[in-house]
């Protein structure tokens, strides 16, 4: 069976990832398979950061790569935490994550510290990124957003990151209350999915 390797270490993009691609027919392996540690993300857009760890992680299986590059951009705060959504409420002086329950409690303090009727409108946004090899000068891009809202406080036990922090319009709900399907058909990463598939020939996979 062909094999993909997907260049994430985050349990919850691996799980979803993983879900959204059993049907490709592909064996899809997670870079901690090969114990690819993670990328340098000096990027300064999510694309750029999704080509470098789809050829870091290609680099150093020998395998064609996919990587998912995300966040929450949030308008409030001007697109922060943006990029650097895993790594909103790190240590400033070792660099290491503080993990979802500390950056959700920082995203909500720095709202809380803003006039009362600012708008809180937010999105998800997904960059996919996929390389044949290491060198591949025509990476398949494909990006998705998803429009929300955040919330004044956490609710929900699925998905991860800042699920319990986004109301998802329509739905009533955060998205950490959508089941995991529902969560697969309106999410960012989960339409990037559907159009990555939708060219899946480009992939040679
Ligand atoms: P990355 O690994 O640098 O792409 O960081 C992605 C980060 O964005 C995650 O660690 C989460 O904090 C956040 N994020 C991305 N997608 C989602 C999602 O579907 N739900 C909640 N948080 C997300």
């Amino acid at each position: 069976m062909t094999k993909l390797v997907l260049a994430t270490g985050n349990a919850g993009k691996l799980k979803e990832l993983q879900a959204l691609l059993a049907d490709t027919g592909v064996e899809v392996l997670s870079q901690k398979l090969f114990d690819v540690p993670d990328a340098d993300e000096t990027g300064l857009s999510f694309v750029e950061n999704a080509i470098l760890k789809a050829r870091h992680a290609a680099q150093l299986t020998g395998l064609p790569a996919l990587a998912d590059d995300s966040g929450l951009v949030v308008d409030a705060l001007l697109g922060a935490p943006g990029i650097y959504s895993a790594r909103y409420a790190a240590d400033p002086l070792t660099g290491a994550p503080a993990g979802d329950a500390a950056n959700n409690a920082k995203l909500l303090d720095a709202l809380a510290a803003l006039p009362a009727n600012t708008p809180r409108t937010a999105r998800f946004v997904c960059v996919l990124a996929f390389v044949r090899h290491a060198d591949d000068p025509l990476p398949v891009l494909c990006q998705a957003v998803w429009e929300g809202e955040i919330a004044h406080a956490l609710s929900g036990e699925g998905g991860f990151g800042y699920d319990p922090l986004f109301m998802v319009p329509g739905e009533g709900m955060t998205s950490a209350e959508l089941s995991r399907e529902r969560k697969a058909q309106l999410s960012h990463r989960g339409r990037a999915l559907q159009q990555l598939k939708a060219r899946w020939g480009e992939t040679g996979l």
